[in-house]
């Protein structure tokens, strides 16, 4: 028997221990898939916008992976520090895949940034999924308006749920202290910001499309703002889902929003870069952005003209940064694990029995069907190993050695009696599922309390 752990219970973790078990190559492959967190799915359970449901569903082929007769759950491990060392879980297993995403958010490295007001949109991602290390994160949505930095499908996510009124998110698996805030939120306009054009915005097209369509929200765009990107005039020449991005807001620059003082407004803005979060009283009062121009190589250059948006509230959604697990290599320029087709490289060697996959192999792009293909190639490189690999002697039972080190794992078990409490805390709010945010509420659940 080839014994692995999967760190990781994300959709990462979750193909790569599906690729590991559904194959040939290799009979009799068991798979654990650790989890830091009582709960298993990473970003889909705590990423992926709780209005998506249909992308949320996803949890149901995940689910259906991590029942499969060869594959454990074991959540409430943390690897790394504070936790199992990458080395001490290479006695317990002959393989290790780490798929652990990429947990940080990057930075926009300007004066102001830590000011109270001014947050991650990982933090505010965090906040609104239930995230058990974001209960306590409390966000002031009592000003009118509020900045979004960054026009990736991040920065939308969060402007979307910031333009929805609470009956649109009531039905969803939002935690009720989230709903609540959100509820009374004073916030009527969003900005979202773009340092470059229309034409390279990240965002895609189904998902800026829809915030068009949000029944208590109106889009607008600045005219001026389009017209310094040359390839607005004429999109034919892009990529297609620039081209569509492209389509899409020359639809909204043609037929502007009717004023409706009861709709919330977004603003979709381009070509500013950020060079100052202000404050007044300790607090974020506005954003200093400096307008960019082209500079006819796909970057821009600034103008030295300057512009301010008033805001109650800055969330940064300029991207996420890996963040291994300490006692890996780490490449700090790439912001991921160095690695040869998915086996981790030690001062450019391959690690015997360490391998990655995913955000933190390839960086923090794509969506999640990417994860597919870059699973099943560190799957594929393991598996060719796995002869070297099986001939060390490992636990049989290594849940009960981490039980005998101090550490007290939820298994499957534990996470559907977790499931079972949020379905009872719903009922009793008469809503669907409601989250349990809390670390403290998790663990009382998973135990059955
Ligand atoms: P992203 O797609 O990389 O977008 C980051 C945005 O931040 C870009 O607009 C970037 O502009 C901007 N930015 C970076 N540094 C900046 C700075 N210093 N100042 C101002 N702007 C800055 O990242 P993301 O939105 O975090 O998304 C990560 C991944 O998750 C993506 O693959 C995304 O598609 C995926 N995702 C998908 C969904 C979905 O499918 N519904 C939802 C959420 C996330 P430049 O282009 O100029 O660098």
């Amino acid at each position: 028997m080839l014994r692995v752990a999967v760190v990781g219970s994300g959709p990462s973790g979750v193909y790569t221990a599906q690729s590991l078990v559904e194959q040939t190559l290799v009979p009799d492959v068991r798979v654990d898939v650790l989890d830091r967190l009582p709960c298993p799915y990473g970003l889909v359970r705590y990423g992926v916008a709780p209005d998506h449901e249909k992308i949320k569903s996803l949890q149901n082929n995940l689910r259906a992976v991590l029942e499969h007769e060869r594959i454990g759950f074991v959540g409430n491990v943390p690897v790394g520090a504070g936790g199992v060392s990458p080395e001490r879980l290479l006695e317990l297993y002959h393989a290790v895949v780490y798929c652990v995403g990429a947990a940080r958010d990057r930075r926009l490295g300007v004066p102001g940034e830590d000011l109270a007001g001014s947050f991650s949109a990982t933090d505010f991602v965090s906040w609104y999924s239930a995230h058990p290390d974001a209960s306590a994160f409390g966000f002031a949505l009592d000003g009118r308006s509020a900045v979004v930095v960054g026009v990736g499908n991040v920065a939308v996510d969060v402007t979307r749920v910031l333009a929805r009124g609470p009956e649109e998110l009531r039905p969803t698996d939002v935690p009720q202290s989230a709903l609540g805030a959100l509820a009374a939120s004073g916030v009527r306009e969003v900005h979202m910001v773009g340092r470059r054009g229309p034409s390279q915005a990240r965002f895609t097209t189904k998902e800026l499309r829809e915030l068009g369509t949000l029944p208590s929200a109106r889009v607008g765009v600045e005219p001026a703002d389009l017209a310094l990107d040359p390839a607005y005039a004429d999109p034919s020449g892009l990529p297609a889902v620039n081209r569509r991005n492209v389509e899409v807001i020359r639809e909204w620059a043609a037929a502007p929003p009717v004023p409706d003082p009861a709709a919330r407004s977004i603003r979709l803005r381009f070509f500013l870069r950020p060079v100052e979060i202000l404050g007044e009283g300790g607090r974020v009062a506005a954003v200093r952005f400096e307008r960019t121009e082209p500079d006819g190589a796909g970057g821009v250059r600034g103008t030295g003209r300057y512009e301010e948006i008033a805001a109650g509230l800055v969330l940064r959604a300029v991207g996420y940064r890996g963040a291994p697990p300490e006692g890996l290599p780490f490449d700090p320029v790439r912001g991921t694990v160095p690695h040869a087709a998915g086996r981790v490289l030690r001062d450019g060697a391959p690690s015997r029995g360490e391998y990655v996959s995913g955000w933190i192999k390839r960086g923090p792009s794509g969506v999640i069907g990417t994860n597919r293909p870059c699973a099943k190639e560190t799957a594929a490189s393991l598996l060719r190993d796995a002869p070297l690999l099986a001939r060390r002697t490992v636990p049989d039972d290594p849940v009960a050695v981490l039980r005998a080190w101090g550490l007290r794992p939820v298994e499957w078990p534990g996470w559907l009696s977790i499931e079972e409490a949020e379905a009872a805390l719903g009922r009793t709010l008469g809503r669907g599922p409601v989250k349990i945010p809390d670390w403290p509420g998790l663990l009382a659940a998973a135990g059955g309390g």
